[in-house]
């Protein structure tokens, strides 16, 4: 059976074109980049041409892009190396409290190491107050660290507001965008961010690969040790095939942005619309204005996610409870909980992310599903 794939927030399946890109580049043009023979220059230069793009899709130019191998490590690199070369003038840090664990990890490392960090809270929506922000900058605030669009609820955070009180004060502010890079528009200038991370595999490229947008990246630092690649900021052979795929992945989302986005506002009306009508006690949470359409979080009546997951997966539909990462942790949602819901209404939240593939059809048949489920139980 052919499975419906509702869990496009964990990852997506690579594009047919973005898998042929890469084909080449694991079999006869495997060449390393830095050497000096032909073959290399050839795939230094398609390497090259590939930073321009996304660079162009950022509004910003190539020196301001480094390729990592995913978001994690560039949300890493630029919490740390901002704490790092800031470091004499502060060491308080201001971020949310529903962040992804590639920046909420990394912070408490930063707080082991005698850093302080403000975590704010979120309204029941899972939006951060912009005054709260500008209420906790301190004269030692060095970092703003906040997502762009969360990966759990999909709310969209108020990043242009935030980027322009930082960047008035004087505090770098530091965007993980890998929820929203080539799901919705992002204008860096408009954004007035200093670092913004995505990655390749939200956006139907290949796994671990993804960029740092550092604006001034001759006053960062790095935080990997090596060789001179990436202008030598980021050591390490560059993952040339996985490059390969997610800019051929970018390329694609350029021109189908907007149809995406379209597709996506359409199915989320449906499945709401549906849900509303064949399920008892359907809560929807997050922002409905502010969200990216892709991800809708459910809360059911009186059933854990737990044994709806298992219920969907019996039916070949793949979604997930809270987010990829905190799967098999049974630790209750942090985002949810910063929403303000009690870890039993928690243990009921599904999340459903679509994407490209999805159809009209897929929509139907889940909620034909769960609403079975749920009439098959009041009968009973
Ligand atoms: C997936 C995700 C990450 C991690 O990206 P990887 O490329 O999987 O390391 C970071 N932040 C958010 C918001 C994500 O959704």
């Amino acid at each position: 059976m052919d499975h419906i794939y509702l869990d496009h927030a964990a990852t997506t399946r690579p594009d047919t074109a973005s898998v042929e890109a890469m084909l080449p580049y694991l079999n006869g043009e495997y060449q390393n980049p830095s050497a000096i023979y032909q073959p290399a220059v050839k795939i230094r230069a398609k390497i090259s041409s590939i930073r321009a793009d996304i660079a162009g899709f950022l509004n910003t130019s190539p020196s301001s892009i480094f390729f990592t191998s995913g978001g994690t490590e560039s949300d890493n690199w630029a919490v740390r190396g901002a704490a790092h070369i800031m470091r004499s003038k502060g060491r308080h840090i201001i971020s949310t409290s529903i962040e992804h664990p590639a920046v909420l990890n990394t912070l408490k490392s930063l707080e082991s190491e005698g850093y302080e960090v403000t975590y704010l809270p979120v309204d029941k929506n899972g939006i951060v107050s912009v005054s709260d922000i500008e209420a906790a900058i301190k004269d030692d605030t060095i970092l703003i660290s906040v997502m762009h669009a969360n990966n759990e609820i999909g709310t969209i955070e108020p990043v242009e507001q935030i980027g322009r009180i930082a960047n008035g004060r004087g505090i770098l502010f530091h965007v993980d965008a890998v929820q929203t890079f080539g799901h919705i528009p992002i204008d860096v200038e408009k954004l007035n961010v200093d670092f913004l991370s995505a990655s390749s595999h939200k956006i139907y490229g290949p796994k671990g690969c993804g960029i740092l947008y550092i604006k001034n990246p001759s006053s960062f630092v790095k935080i990997l040790y090596g060789g001179s690649q990436e202008n030598g900021m980021r050591p390490g052979t560059e993952n040339v095939p996985a490059i390969m795929g997610f800019g051929e992945a970018v390329n694609i989302a350029r021109t189908r942005i907007n149809d995406d986005l379209a597709h996506d506002m359409k199915l989320r009306k449906l499945f709401m619309d549906k849900l509303t009508e064949e399920v008892p006690g359907v809560k929807f949470n997050g922002s409905k204005e502010s969200v990216l359409p892709g991800i809708l979080s459910v809360t059911f009546e009186g059933v854990t996610a737990e044994t709806l997951l298992i219920i969907l997966d019996s039916n070949g539909i793949c979604a997930s409870a809270g987010s990829a990462c905190a799967a098999g942790a049974i630790e209750p949602s942090h985002v949810l909980m910063s929403c303000g819901m009690d870890k039993e209404s928690a243990s009921r939240t599904v999340r459903f992310s679509t994407g490209r593939e999805n159809t009209e059809e897929d929509i139907i048949f889940t909620v034909k599903v769960i609403g079975d489920y749920f009439r098959g139980r009041s009968k009973s």
